[in-house]
């Protein structure tokens, strides 16, 4: 039996998470739960997996789920995210916080000796160095839930770095995979949101359209497997059936394929190192018949070159990269600002960093909020 807390317990990962563990009853102990603002459903998930005890990080809507006297301590805040990723019983703390959110609790977690189980790749890009350092000190697994990194992971199954000769992360592409670069400045949220293949968060489809979310990827991938970007690549895959391979110094490569739904990558992140039967249906090969591959056009998806840059420069560089994008995502998001002034206000916060170190988490939070104030400030300016 396997104690586990998961941070973003009302988002789709974290969702997705509990209906894994609904499946396999004696496998895990719900302990601690945590979300945002989302009491109606943190509420039907209490009485389902009766945690120990919750957290809801808004301290209104902590308030206010007080009220209904639950079975079930109730903490609020910041402070109370770090309870629930540091519970003494837990085993593994799933971490599915979206954006910079996470990267506090997730820090407790690993300090705390708990395994992760992580989809909150912000984590890594803000904090790569400390959080595997960290995590290398406390002699604890970090698996990852992003699906492309699941694949490298089952893919790699232990082999050595030398032995690699590249990884190849695959994308969508997201909702303007067909669209010229001259048709995307009149796109919607609304077109944005419409993912052709997977069901996620707002932030993180909009990611998949701009390419960041593969940006954000690459810089996973170099914290989790210690490759350097040049041996890290992206290829676009419409049908997102490959989730991602990895190419052998004897010119082998491994891929790993499944139908699109986060329930694989969760469920083998859980059962680790064993996997769980009937967790998805499989390929049907008759009816897929075809799978495509096809280069980036950076000139298309400026977030993707952006992000090498970011870990070509290191430092606090990837922490303000993040920022910004998340301010311009919300910007964009409520039609403040087009869906290609994306990357501009990216590229604008970065020119104007000075980098510096990223000797401690203070480091990676100042560089970060420099960002967000950066970069609300360049969007208020263009629309002055
Ligand atoms: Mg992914």
């Amino acid at each position: 039996m396997k104690n586990i807390s998961v941070l973003g317990s009302t988002g789709s990962i974290g969702r997705a998470t509990l209906e894994v563990v609904r499946c396999f009853p004696d496998r895990f102990n719900v302990v601690g739960l945590a979300a945002k603002d989302n009491i109606g459903l943190l509420e039907s998930q209490v009485h389902a997996f009766k945690p120990e005890v919750i957290a809801v990080s808004d301290e209104a809507a902590g308030r206010e789920l007080k009220k209904k006297n639950l079975p079930v301590e109730i903490l609020t805040g910041d402070k109370g995210l770090e309870e629930i990723a540091t519970i003494t019983h837990v085993d593994m703390v799933v971490s599915a916080i979206v954006g910079s959110a996470a990267l506090m609790p997730t820090y407790a977690a690993i300090r705390a000796g708990k395994d992760i189980a992580l989809a909150s790749k912000e984590t890594l890009v803000m904090a790569g160095s400390i959080i595997m350092a960290e995590a290398s000190r406390k002699g604890i697994s970090v698996i990852p839930v992003d699906s492309e990194h699941s694949a490298i992971f089952q893919c790699l199954n232990g082999r050595k770095g030398h032995e690699v000769q590249k990884i190849i992360l695959t994308a969508s592409g997201g909702a303007f995979l067909r669209k010229d670069l001259s048709e995307l400045e009149k796109v919607t949220p609304e077109e944005a949101l419409k993912h052709p293949n997977w069901l996620m968060g707002k932030k993180i489809t909009i990611d998949s359209a701009t390419l960041m979310n593969k940006g954000l990827e690459v810089i996973e991938a170099h914290w989790l497997f210690g490759l350097p970007a040049e041996k890290i690549s992206v290829v676009l895959h419409p049908q997102s059936i490959v989730h991602s391979m990895v190419e052998f110094i004897d010119g082998s490569i491994l891929a790993q394929l499944s139908v699109p739904d986060m329930k694989g990558p969760i469920s083998y992140a859980l059962s680790y190192p064993d996997r769980f039967g009937d967790v998805l249906p499989p390929l049907d090969f008759s009816k897929i018949r075809m799978l495509t591959f096809e280069e980036t056009d950076w000139k298309k998806y400026r977030c993707l070159g952006l992000s090498y840059n970011a870990l070509n420069t290191g430092g606090t560089m990837p922490s303000v990269l993040n920022a910004a994008n998340e301010v311009a995502v919300e910007a964009f998001l409520n039609k403040r600002i087009l869906f290609t002034e994306i990357p501009d206000v990216v590229l604008n916060t970065m020119s104007q960093h000075k980098i510096s170190d990223c000797k401690t988490i203070g480091d990676v939070i100042e560089a970060s909020n420099w960002a967000r104030k950066k970069s609300e400030d360049l969007i208020n300016e263009r629309r002055d």
